[in-house]
């Protein structure tokens, strides 16, 4: 049993000692002492159905035992050797990291983060084109240093330290974008922003396959490949950030940019890679790579063998234990039983989202599409009252992030579902 300090304890410490930014959603914040796969534990031993997964980052389940005994036996044998030496751990995931490429995509680069996995995306792009230009989607996350700050277009976490050179297009949004659905016409602005804001000449162009931070916000379709071919003709390179939508968890591709029928030219990917551990990789093209080879890129964490031999562990669970498909029957089933609550309660605005990255929109008038915050942060509550986490997001605030473990059964999305929907009743 549990014998360290309480929640009140540790929370009174908090906001003495740590960042003041850190947010937690939750009237009487949890002290989480325990996970084992898709369940949580406080202090008091009460279990939670975790259904966030630290946003979309235990990717095979809390503690599983086959990643637990690799970061483990690993951390036993030696935990730092720095790039100047031989080590099996790293050089045999990156082989099966590869492996799980299209194409020339066969480089891999490992970092700490999917922050330091997109600055260095962003960096390569620049040196390869002699471009600075980049541009973003409005509405997208893709770190918190200098270069991905000006990459990120939400005013909550973004911050122009430094002159970025990135422009912001239209978010091809499906439910409130003037377009609607119509991936063509949101690709025209990526075209104008090349032309009007740059030289005609661009570094690349950055993206998710489905916005995370942003509220699971999935890409108009058609759009992401009329976009590739406005910025190839610039001279661009097309980065995909698979940061969340990597790894299986759409459950129809193991990532994100696969749905869309590209191919991109590096991609960039953190959180689920170690289900937890701080591991993030850029993979690219051996052309692409050789930029970085006349200059050394060091990192002294970046692919250490503890991570690295988590990271492998993840990618042979993901396999042997079929959580690709699981994702894809879970997610499916789930987003079904989702959206029978939204013809049952007029404050569900919108379910979307694909396999197990699912968002769930409320809005306080259908027509207006007006968001209904505060609402919001009552159904969190009270799901996590009755044992159920679910995260939030969205720029307004208003929308349930539905990210867990791939491990997540059919019997766990009912649980969430009746729970969502008995909370929504009383209100
Ligand atoms: N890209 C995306 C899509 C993300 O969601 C995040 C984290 N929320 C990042 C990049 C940054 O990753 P990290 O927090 O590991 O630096």
């Amino acid at each position: 049993p549990y014998s360290g300090p309480s929640a009140e304890q540790i929370l009174k410490k908090r906001k003495q000692y740590l960042n003041p930014a850190i947010f937690h959603f939750f009237k009487n914040p949890l002290n989480l002492v325990d996970g084992k796969m898709q369940y949580l534990f406080d202090e008091k031993g009460r279990r939670y159905l975790d259904a966030f997964g630290g946003i979309a980052t235990v990717c095979v389940g809390h503690c599983h035992p086959h990643v637990v005994d690799a970061i483990v036996n690993q951390t036993k044998s030696l935990q730092h050797s720095t790039i100047l030496y031989l080590n099996p751990a790293i050089a045999d995931f990156a082989e099966a990291l590869a492996a799980k490429f299209p194409g020339e995509l066969k480089v891999v680069f490992f970092t700490n983060s999917g922050t330091e996995a997109n600055e260095l995306a962003l960096l390569m792009a620049r040196l390869y084109t002699g471009c600075h230009d980049v541009i973003s989607i409005r509405n997208g996350y893709h770190g918190n240093a200098a270069g991905t700050m000006g990459a990120t277009a939400q005013s909550s976490y973004k911050f122009n330290v430094v002159q970025t050179g990135v422009h912001h297009v239209q978010n091809p949004d499906q439910y409130r974008g003037v377009f609607g659905s119509d991936g063509l016409k949101y690709a025209k602005d990526v075209d104008e922003a090349i032309t009007y804001g740059t030289s005609g000449h661009v570094a690349a162009f950055i993206a998710e396959a489905i916005q995370g931070v942003g509220g699971v916000m999935e890409l108009a379709p058609g759009y992401l490949e009329a976009v590739y071919g406005f910025i190839r003709k610039a001279g661009g390179l097309c980065i995909a950030d698979e940061v969340q939508s990597g790894f299986a968890r759409t459950g129809n591709h193991f990532w994100g940019f696969e749905a869309h029928g590209v191919v991109p030219d590096i991609v960039t990917m953190a959180k689920g890679i170690g289900n937890g551990i701080p591991l993030g990789a850029v993979v690219t093209t051996p052309e692409i790579a050789k930029v970085l080879a006349y200059r050394s890129y060091f990192n002294t964490f970046g692919g250490n063998p503890v991570c690295t031999a988590a990271g492998l562990a993840v990618l042979q669970v993901i396999e042997k234990e079929n959580l690709q498909q699981n994702a894809l029957n879970v997610g499916s089933y789930l987003q079904h039983r989702l959206s029978s609550l939204k013809d049952k309660y007029e404050i569900i605005g919108d379910v979307r989202g694909r396999g197990l990255m699912l968002g769930v929109e409320l809005v306080t008038d259908r027509q207006l599409k007006t968001p209904a915050k505060v609402e919001t942060l009552h159904v969190m509550e009270k799901m996590k009252e009755m044992g159920v986490l679910i995260g939030k997001g969205g720029f307004f605030g208003n929308v349930f992030r539905i990210t867990p473990p791939l491990c997540f059964t059919k019997e766990d999305a009912d649980f969430l579902v009746d729970v969502m929907d008995y909370t929504l009743s009383k209100m």
